[in-house]
């Protein structure tokens, strides 16, 4: 099956709109292309579903806080949609920033004290531009379910404020992140790491993983556990790491003591090329039920 490739707005709302009247349900999966196996695990799950799939791919200006990401953003059009096909998505809706943006925006959507840290705190105004364009393909799709990967923990978060703050009908699947055989999460930015690089990498991970661990031993105070997970990154001068944090999962704000499930999470310098991940890590005892960690 060949996806149907649609750029207008008009033509997009059309066409759902004879498959919802059809009886389908609508399943979004929003991208911004350079298709990998993690977004592929997305569209299969929105598959399983049944859903009539619409898949958007959109590099959005408005969430870049550096012209140079942007204008870097790996941008593979013709191949993603060859995937989107193989997959047997419906509809692959890749508007130009002028369908999206006609003019600049006057209104746009603030995200509040769930963006302050993490990513929000180094890429300023990053969160307002990816639920402004969230809130935009919502309404233009009006999908009943919406596909986002935990490998955004962040973004994930601030997608479910978005929805209970606005009171929008959609049910969100969250998928959990897929990753090379080495651990490193799958991403576009990948694409930009030379062979060095991509070796050096997959120290975030690591580094993550000696958060879980320490976390599941029962280790409680944040700052211990951030020190030694960062020893893991080598000291390497391609190497940078901008943040490691242990948060709480539904507010995105560092724990001062960890006493719940928690969510380890990392951005890494490697180049020029910022890459993120995290891990759900959870403390041996949960909420006075004991938790038996593995030996
Ligand atoms: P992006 O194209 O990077 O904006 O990602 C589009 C969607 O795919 C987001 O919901 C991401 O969280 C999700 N995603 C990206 N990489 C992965 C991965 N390695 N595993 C699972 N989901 C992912």
């Amino acid at each position: 099956m060949t996806s149907t490739v649609l750029q207008s707005i008009d033509h997009v709302r059309t066409t759902i709109s004879t498959a919802r009247q059809a009886g389908a349900r609508i399943g979004l999966v929003p991208t911004m292309g350079a298709l990998h196996a993690g977004h592929a695990r997305l569209i299969e799950r929105a598959g399983h579903h049944g859903d009539y799939v619409v898949v958007s791919i959109f590099v959005n200006p408005l969430q870049f806080d550096r012209p140079d990401d942007l204008d870097r953003y790996p941008r593979t059009l013709d191949s993603d949609v060859a995937l989107c096909s193989a997959l047997g998505v419906d509809v692959v809706f890749s508007p130009t920033v002028s369908e999206m943006y006609p003019a600049p925006p006057a209104c746009t959507i603030h995200v509040g004290a769930i963006a302050s840290h993490l990513c929000g705190r180094y890429r300023p105004g990053h969160f307002d531009g990816v639920a402004t364009v969230v809130m935009k393909l919502f309404e233009i799709v009006r999908p009943d379910r919406v596909y986002f990967g935990e490998k955004d923990a962040q973004q994930l978060a601030v997608i479910r404020h978005l929805v209970r703050d606005f009171n929008v009908p959609i049910e969100i699947e969250a998928v959990e992140t897929v990753r090379e055989s080495d651990g490193l999460a799958l991403s576009s930015r990948n694409a930009r790491l030379n062979a060095e690089e991509r070796r050096l990498a997959t120290s975030l991970y690591g580094a993550l993983r000696e958060a879980r661990r320490g976390i599941s031993e029962g280790a409680t105070r944040p700052d211990a556990v951030r020190t030694a997970a960062a020893a893991l990154i080598p000291n390497d001068q391609r190497l940078r790491l901008e943040y490691l944090e242990i948060v709480d999962p539904e507010q995105m704000q560092p724990v001062e003591r960890i006493e719940g499930p928690v969510i380890a999470a990392g951005a890494l310098w490697v180049g020029s090329t910022r890459l993120i991940d995290n891990l759900k890590c959870e403390p041996p005892q949960v909420s006075g039920h004991s938790v038996v960690v593995p030996k």
